[in-house]
């Protein structure tokens, strides 16, 4: 096996043994990278000469026996957390030569792990859409198939795992955005409860929504990536003062005693392809033959979920991108007739079509005679949905789920109509509104050789329930062990 294909478990032994240095894993991801990237266009930044003068100093630190299972590991970063130094565009014009004068918390406690950060990831633009042809760099392409999209908003950050260009990366999801694109690449994707891990310095979409998360090559190391990234913050209001696990501990607990919920309304969902129907069941026979039981369980406000979603989502949007008018930060429109003209052309030139389309869409919801109707009426929704999850975890630990109802589709062929990619999100949005964590493993390929992932849901700061459930399945099977061919 070659050291860029490690995973970070594997890496990190060598690294404490002395049989690798970080510098030789670091190089071997920068070859990779050099390789690939070509084809698979995943990083907006990537600093060579800085990462090979972080791993020389992990060296050092590891010289010393100071290590964690985070230091001396090449990782890359999805292009909205703030990194102090190093351009952080959101994937817009608008923020094209935006550099932040301060890192984001989970940059912080990345680098005080020890990671080595070799760059910014591609996404959709401020991580609005679900196939990163939102960015305003470049199309992501699918690792398993170069012609298809690689999921999104974090689709630069799922294709450089799967492509073996990092060992591990940090994504966002505000609905499905971590998940989707971890199922669309066969890596495992994380997002935690929402105040789990901290968005300070994470360029906000949606605020009540957003949450950072992991991905990887094992569920192994997205519970190591959970216990750097978790915690309370005070610099995030909306962190949550609750202690950390160890994630790693419930790896190794068995299924027996473990209620897994199946949700009736999921099934008769229309345009579930049947390969993923298929992948999906399989899945629920093997977590059964390693002593999990199956129940069924009901979310009658299903139907309401993209309706729900959308509406807030672009409502918290319009609002959290007003600040980008010219005058502040990145691009200013160059020659105005005067102020709202400034204003006008910096918003109309600096955002693409679908920022615009949300922020419309947004402050349309909210305005005086709307208000009542679309934003306080998708509120009291968004409480009925997240009580369907609190009635369907009095009779389950954990709410087995696809992640997306197709694989992933050929680039191009959703991006003239936003309503057909809106409505791909189905499976993944109602957790960000409920606030619950949500993961994506994965679970098989469609006949044509195309990635499918499995949904897992959970209670309130159970993220460790969901990793025991993925680490039963990823012992059972070896869907995570096949690689793209690149
Ligand atoms: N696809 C969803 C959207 O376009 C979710 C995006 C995300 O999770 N950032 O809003």
């Amino acid at each position: 096996m070659q050291l860029h294909e490690l995973t970070i478990q594997e890496a990190h032994a060598k690294l404490t043994s002395g049989d690798i240095s970080s510098l030789d894993l670091t190089r071997a991801a920068l070859e990779r990278i050099q390789a690939v990237e070509s084809k698979v266009d995943a990083f907006i930044t990537l600093d060579e000469a800085s990462a090979l003068q972080q791993a020389a100093a992990c060296d050092s630190r590891i010289a010393t026996g100071d290590t964690t299972p985070l230091t001396g590991i090449p990782l890359a970063i999805k292009d909205l957390m703030c990194t102090k130094g190093m351009r952080t565009t959101c994937g817009s014009r608008i923020l094209e030569n935006f550099i932040p004068p301060y890192d984001a918390t989970v940059i912080k406690k990345l680098k005080a792990a020890g990671a080595v950060i070799l760059g910014k990831l591609n996404m959709d633009e401020f991580a609005m859409g679900s196939s990163t042809e939102h960015s305003s760099v470049k199309v992501t392409r699918n690792p398993w198939d170069l012609d298809r999209i690689p999921g999104g908003s974090s689709g630069g950050s799922a294709a450089a795992v799967s492509a073996d260009m990092c060992m591990g990366a940090l994504g966002s999801d505000t609905g499905g955005s971590i998940r989707q694109p971890a199922s669309h690449c066969s890596v495992v994707g994380m997002k935690p409860t929402y105040g789990r891990v901290s968005r300070f310095g994470l360029v906000a979409f949606a605020s009540s929504l957003d949450q950072i998360g992991p991905l990887t090559r094992s569920v192994f190391d997205n519970a190591v990536m959970m216990n750097t990234l978790a915690g309370y913050d005070p610099a995030d209001s909306t962190s949550v003062p609750e202690p950390v696990p160890d994630y790693t501990a419930y790896l190794t607990q068995g299924l027996k005693g473990t209620t897994v919920g199946i949700p009736a309304e999921y099934a008769a969902l229309e345009g579930l392809d049947p390969d993923v129907s298929a992948a999906v069941e399989n899945a629920k026979k093997v977590l059964q033959e390693r002593g999990a039981t199956c129940v069924e369980v009901f979310l009658p406000n299903t139907q309401h979920v993209v309706a729900v979603y959308y509406v807030i989502a672009s409502c918290e949007a319009s609002s959290n991108l007003a600040r980008y008018d010219g005058v502040k930060y990145g691009f200013r429109d160059s020659d105005p007739a005067g102020l709202m003209e400034m204003y006008k052309h910096t918003r109309s030139r600096g955002f693409g079509t679908e920022v615009q389309r949300r922020i419309i869409l947004g402050t349309y919801c909210l305005s005086a005679g709307y208000y009542d109707a679309y934003y306080g009426k998708a509120s009291q929704v968004r409480t009925l949905i997240r009580e369907d999850f609190e009635r369907a975890f009095d009779a389950c630990d954990v709410i087995l789920a696809p992640v997306a109802p197709t694989p992933a589709f050929k680039i191009g062929e959703n991006v003239e109509d936003p309503l057909k990619m809106y409505l791909s999100d189905i499976f993944t949005l109602s957790a960000n509104l409920a606030g619950i964590p949500g993961m994506s493993v994965p679970c098989g390929f469609s006949k044509e050789g195309l990635p499918i992932g499995l949904q897992l849901l959970g209670r309130h700061f159970n993220e460790g329930s969901l990793l025991k459930v993925a680490y039963n399945f990823e012992q059972a099977t070896d869907y995570h062990k096949q690689r793209p061919k690149l």
